[in-house]
């Protein structure tokens, strides 16, 4: 089975790119290297460097390669960017979307593996949130998101595709091998940035708001390791290859964690304090994420296998080596 992946040298990408390859599937990468990184794909795959703004250069790839199924990663993903730059996040997120949509018709290609995000709730009315919560985005990204989900479905609905949407919490941590992690510039994610302190890239973490509704003060969210997350991706994958369905499941842990407990256990796995410095909550901030993956463990049988720990273990284990990511 040849799968195509969007957005593969990215850092979700880039490690479900590796258990496909793993799981025995071939495959294909459309990446344009705005953000992804090349070394980041193992020498197995087929890299197209290709912005899927070019709708003709998709079908034209997907009409050479002939694919069974598409994961599609790519995507502006940065929430504060999104709100400065809301144009920018329609035309790369939904545009680019429509031009894989109507390349993939052409092409006779009917499956897809659709990255979505939990910022499509918005400010959760119940927590954990299940696939059927209330989604009313917040912010700009999110309804990129939730627009793209729309029309999947909307396809699905007259009978061109098959989907599997995937919402994932707050994705985090590094493959076990240290070779491949996170890499964004600007890093905007928690623990990276926490990472930062004992790596002396900066003096101190930043708490953005302590006067949140929680049991400490600060954001609860969702810590899924970056394999848990890519795993599922096989999962989902196998279902909607198997038979013409279509599913739609929430991907955390199940597990909530605040902003001051994470900066704890990353000073546990460190070995050393790690300085705080209190700052205004960040716009757009839900005080509690959490997901609800039951249908996901009862479906499919999927295992979280890494808990907070190992996500941090193994996202120091990539940072410590690589300080300044894959420049090494
Ligand atoms: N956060 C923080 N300081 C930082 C970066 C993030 O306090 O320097 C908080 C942020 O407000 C949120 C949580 O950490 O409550 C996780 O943020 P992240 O950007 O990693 O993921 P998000 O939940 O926004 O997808």
């Amino acid at each position: 089975m040849k799968i195509l992946v969007t957005g593969g040298a990215g850092y979700i990408g880039s490690h479900a790119v590796r258990r496909l390859v793993t799981a025995g599937f071939e495959v294909v990468v459309i990446d344009n290297l705005s953000k992804g990184h090349k070394v980041a794909l193992p020498s197995e795959c087929k890299l197209y460097v290709e912005d899927l703004k070019n709708q003709e250069k998709i079908y034209d790839i997907l009409s050479i390669e002939k694919v069974d199924a598409v994961m599609h990663f790519s995507a502006s993903i940065e929430v504060g960017e999104s709100m400065k730059d809301p144009i920018h996040f329609y035309e790369n997120n939904v545009r680019n979307t429509i031009n894989l949509l109507l390349a993939m018709t052409r092409a006779g290609v009917n499956k897809i593996i659709f990255s979505s995000t939990a910022a499509v709730f918005g400010d959760p009315e119940e927590v954990p949130m299940k696939e059927d919560s209330k989604k009313a985005p917040t912010n700009v990204y999110g309804r990129t998101k939730l627009m793209m989900e729309t029309i999947i479905k909307d396809l699905a609905s007259v009978g061109n595709l098959n989907y599997g949407i995937l919402r994932y919490f707050n994705a985090a941590g590094a493959d076990d091998s240290g070779d491949i992690g996170e890499d964004h510039d600007p890093e905007t994610h928690l623990i990276p940035l926490i990472l930062q302190v004992p790596l002396k890239q900066r003096d101190k973490i930043f708490v953005f708001g302590r006067d949140y509704p929680t049991k400490d003060g600060t954001c609860i969210r969702d810590y899924i390791h970056v394999n848990d997350l890519a795993d599922a991706h096989i999962l989902v994958l196998e279902k909607i290859l198997d038979a013409k369905v279509n599913c739609e499941y929430n991907l955390g842990s199940g597990n909530g964690y605040s902003v001051n407990e994470v900066i704890a256990m990353c000073e546990e796995v460190v070995g050393m304090p790690i300085n705080t410095e209190e700052a205004p909550r960040r716009a757009g901030d839900a005080p509690i994420l959490v997901a609800d993956p039951s249908l996901l463990k009862k479906e499919l049988g999927w295992e979280q296998k890494y808990n907070l720990r190992k996500i941090i273990s193994s996202s120091w284990k990539w940072h410590k080596s690589h300080p300044r990511g894959y420049n090494i």
